[in-house]
C-alpha cells in the first residue's frame, strides 16, 4: 500500500480512532488539537502531534496543511469551529477534506463550504444497528444506491451443502454471488460448483429487498 499523509484535526474519540487506525496501517499521520492535554497524552502514538487552533489560518499554514493528502475534521461539538476549519482548508487548497457532521444541517453546510466527504457517524451507525437487528444474518453491507447493496450474509442453515448452481440465486432472487468466505479464505467470483458449508458467508450483490428475502430463508 502506498504511504499517504493524513492530518486529523480534533483528537476526541472519533478523531483518535481514525488517526490510530491509519497510523497502525503504516500511514503518516499528524494529530492536531487545540487542547494541550490531548496532545500530551502519553498513550498518543502518531507520526506527529501539534497543539493549534484550526480556525486560525496562519497556524494551519505554519504546518503546511495543504501538503497533506487528506485532512479529517473531527471536531466534536463546536459546529462553528468545524465549519470554519473546513472552509479554510478548502480555501487553502487542501485536496481532500473529510468532515464529521453532528446533524443534517451541519452536513449540508460542510458540503456547501466544499468538504469532499461528509460523515454522519451517529446516524450511519444507528442505521447499521437497525439493519443488523432486522436481518441478523447480514454481517456487513455497502449501500451502492437507494435500491442496491452488496451484503455479506451468514448462509441460512437450510441451504448449506448445496452448490451455487442448485441455489440458482440469479433466477430465484436476481442476486449475483461475488464471493464465498470460508474461514479465512475468500473465493472471489465463485464457480457454480462451489459448495456452501455451514458457517460460510456469501457476499451478494442485488436489490435490497431480494437480498433480505434470501438472507431470511428459514
Ligand atoms: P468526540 O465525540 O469525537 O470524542 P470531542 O468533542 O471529545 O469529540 O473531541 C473533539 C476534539 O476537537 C477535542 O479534543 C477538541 O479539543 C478538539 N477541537 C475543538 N475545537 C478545535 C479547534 N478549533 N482546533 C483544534 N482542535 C479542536
Amino acid at each position: 500500500m502506498t504511504k499517504q499523509s493524513y492530518a486529523v484535526i480534533g483528537l476526541g474519540r472519533f478523531g483518535l480512532s481514525i488517526a490510530s487506525k491509519l497510523f497502525e496501517a503504516g500511514q503518516e499521520v499528524m494529530g492536531i488539537d487545540i487542547d494541550e492535554e490531548r496532545i500530551d497524552d502519553g498513550k498518543l502514538t502518531l507520526t506527529h502531534a501539534v497543539v493549534l487552533d484550526s480556525t486560525e489560518e496562519e497556524s494551519l499554514k505554519s504546518i503546511g496543511i495543504r501538503n497533506f493528502d487528506y485532512v479529517i475534521v473531527a471536531i466534536g461539538n463546536d459546529m462553528q469551529a468545524s465549519i470554519l476549519t473546513a472552509l479554510l482548508l478548502k480555501d487553502m487548497g487542501v485536496k481532500k477534506v473529510i468532515a464529521k457532521a453532528l446533524n443534517k444541517r451541519h452536513g449540508q453546510v460542510l458540503t456547501k463550504v466544499g468538504a469532499d466527504w461528509v460523515i454522519h457517524p451517529e446516524r450511519d451507525m444507528g442505521e447499521r444497528v437497525a439493519h443488523q437487528l432486522l436481518s441478523p444474518n447480514v454481517l456487513n453491507y455497502i449501500e451502492l444506491s437507494s435500491e442496491y447493496n452488496i451484503e455479506e450474509i451468514m448462509i441460512p442453515p437450510g441451504i448449506t451443502s448445496k452448490n451455487l448452481r442448485e441455489l440458482d440465486l440469479r433466477a430465484k432472487y436476481n442476486l449475483t454471488a461475488i464471493a464465498v468466505v470460508n474461514n479465512e479464505n475468500i473465493i472471489i467470483s465463485p464457480s457454480p460448483d462451489q459448495i456452501l458449508q455451514e458457517g460460510d458467508k456469501l457476499v451478494v450483490l442485488g436489490n435490497r429487498e431480494n437480498i433480505n428475502q434470501f438472507a431470511n430463508i428459514k
